[in-house]
Parts: structure tokens; sequence; C-alpha cells
């Protein structure tokens, strides 16, 4: 099918299931640069469907990140293969929009002749044939709990903590407003499936390499805050990277240390990539500043509180866009 064909209507739990049951291969992708949602995702599902007894390819443009690696089953998720793969159904997690899957990952699952679209991002347009996208859920390993939840669907140790995983990192350990009584409900159940708290945190939290503490200091010394108190942001550039050898989610999660200053209303983190680009992450702790809204005018996207661009640099013409654009906000607002 082609994306024309896709509707603004979402599929049911039934239809999903419907094209679970009848195929027998898939290819499982999520974006550039995975977090613990993206990995959590395909790991869930994947794990879920090869205990289904079907033929499973967990597939990343940029590879397993080294912070998510402790994750059991992890060594399932590949780098794209050159060749596309014989597979009859290609199913996209965590991803706003399709081209953030990748080119060499869109290019593996092109053979596929059924695309399945589950994300929880409200900008998604909905590009696959059947999507199921919940705004309204704080990551989509929630959605994915509930849809192998409803429908009976294997649930291997794997796909438990993968779970676990995907909503924690998601929620900042389920402190973001998007965490509801389902969550918590979710995660208690989880619990009693048998996941291992005390382990499966300390793995996800306490386990950083000693160059994110010198990206921390590093950053640190470039910390800007504007004169009204509202808006903080930091930098990394190229000299940075280079210096600490670092990989690029040594960086993930560290804007929520100056979104905690009080008073901040609004967190940046602009960032020199490889390619030349500039990387911008956004969090806002505002509901009437959207950040999503910002990024969208730089053809980025994101959540309302939490948002990102990829745009042209260089970083020092990049920077006063952004932080201009934020000040239209704030000032249409009248904060
Ligand atoms: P982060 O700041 O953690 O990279 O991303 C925050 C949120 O914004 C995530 O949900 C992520 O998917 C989204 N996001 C980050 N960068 C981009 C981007 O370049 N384009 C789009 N569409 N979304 C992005
Ligand atoms: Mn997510």
């Amino acid at each position: 099918m082609s994306e024309s064909n896709s509707t603004s209507e979402n599929a049911s739990f039934e239809q999903i299931g419907e094209v679970l049951h009848k195929h027998q291969s898939f290819v499982l992708i999520s974006h550039v640069r995975p977090d613990g949602d993206a990995i959590g995702s395909q790991l869930a599902l994947g794990f879920s469907l090869i205990a289904a007894g079907k033929s499973v390819r967990l597939i990343n443009e940029d590879g397993l990140p080294d912070n998510l690696a402790f994750m059991a089953g992890a060594k399932k998720i590949e780098l794209p293969p050159t060749e596309p793969l014989d597979v009859e159904v290609a199913i996209a997690l965590d991803t706003a929009t399709k081209p953030r899957l990748g080119d060499n990952a869109l290019h593996a699952a092109s053979k596929a002749k059924i695309w399945l679209n589950i994300d929880h991002h409200v900008s998604n347009p909905k590009y696959g044939d059947l999507n199921l996208i919940d705004s309204t859920s704080p990551a989509t390993g929630q959605i994915l709990y509930q849809l192998l939840t409803a429908l009976n669907l294997p649930f291997p140790d794997e796909t438990r903590d993968a779970i676990y995983v995907a909503v924690s990192t998601d929620t900042g350990s389920f402190q973001y407003p998007s965490t509801t009584a389902k969550t918590y409900e979710m995660a208690a159940d989880l619990v009693r499936r048998g996941l291992d708290v005390g382990t499966i945190n300390s793995s996800t939290y306490d386990n950083h390499p000693y160059r994110r503490v010198e990206l921390m200091r590093a950053l640190l010394n470039t910390l800007e805050l504007s004169p009204d108190g509202l808006v903080a942001n930091w930098e990394l550039r190229d000299e940075t990277r280079l210096d600490l050898a670092l990989l690029p989610e040594d960086s993930e999660g560290l804007i929520d240390i100056i979104r905690a200053i009080r008073g901040v209303l609004l967190a940046v983190f602009f960032e020199e990539l490889v390619d030349g680009k500039i990387r911008v992450s956004m969090r806002s702790k505002d509901r009437r500043i959207n950040v999503s809204d910002i990024a969208l005018e730089f053809g980025g996207g994101g959540h309302a509180l939490a948002a990102g661009i990829r745009m042209k640099g260089p970083l020092d013409e990049a920077k006063p866009l952004v932080l201009a654009a934020i000040r239209r906000r704030i000032a249409e607002i009248g904060i």
C-alpha cells in the first residue's frame, strides 16, 4: 500500500493483531539516535513475536547504543543490512516521521508489503498502512504493553523488562506529567510478573561511563541563563566531543539538569553533530510553552514538553535563531 492510503483513523488492537497473526516475517525499526523507548519498544514487541514463532529482525540506523547494551536480548538489535530484507511486514516504533527511521533502515525494509506505525508523538502524520498513535501515552512502550496484554500475545521476560525501561526512560523515571495511574498500574503488573526493580534501575541509571561526567563538567562551563531566568541553555561543540571521545548517547538525559533549575521554564541543549548539522533538544516545564510547536518552525518535532530539531549549522547561526523563536513564544504568551 502507498502512503496516500493511510487514513487519519487509528487501527484497533484487533486489526493490528490480525496483521501480526496472519504474517510470518517482520522487521521492527525505531528512530535514529535511539533512546530507551525506541530500543525498548523494539525488544518488547520483537521478543513477543519471536515467542509466538515469528521470524523477526530488529534494525536501527545507528545500531544499539552502549548505554542500553545491558538490556536483555539487546544483541538482537542490528545495523541495517545493505540488501533489502525479505519480510512481509515492517513496523515503525516510536518514530514521529518516516524519514527519522533513517535512509539505510528504510532501504532494508523496502520489500515489506505492509507498514505498521506505532507511536506516541502528537506530530506523527500516520504514515503507516495501519497506525496506532496515542499521544496521551507517555511512551511507545506503554502502548505496546496495552496491545500485547489485550491481544493475549506472549509476554517473555525480555518483553517485560524492555517495556519497563522504555516507559521509565521516557517519563524521567515516572516523574513527567504524562505519567498516569495506567502507567503505575502497568509498572505494578510488570513487577508482579517478576521484574527486578533494583537491578533494572541500577543498570539504567547508575551505570554511566566516566566520560559522561566529564561531559557534564564541560557543559556546565557553557551554561547560560537568560536575564529573566526563564531560559537556560548549554552547548556541546566538536572540540569537546573529540577531546572526551564522546558517543552520541553520552548526552542522553543531561538536559534534565538545567531543566531542574528553579524558575527556568525552558531548557535548551545545542550540539554540533558529526555530519555538520546542529541538534537542538528542548524541554518545557510550562504547558503554555509548547516546544513541539517551536521545533516544527525548524522542521523538527516531538511532544509539548520535550522536542528536538536537526538543523543547518553552524552553531553560531542556528543558536540565535532558535533562542529568538523561543523569546517570541514567551512574549506571545505574556509571561
Ligand atoms: P530529545 O531531545 O530527547 O532528543 O528528543 C525529545 C523528543 O523530540 C523525542 O520524542 C524525539 O523523538 C523528538 N525529536 C528529537 N529530535 C527530533 C527531530 O529532529 N525531529 C523530530 N520530528 N522529532 C525530534
Ligand atoms: Mn518515546
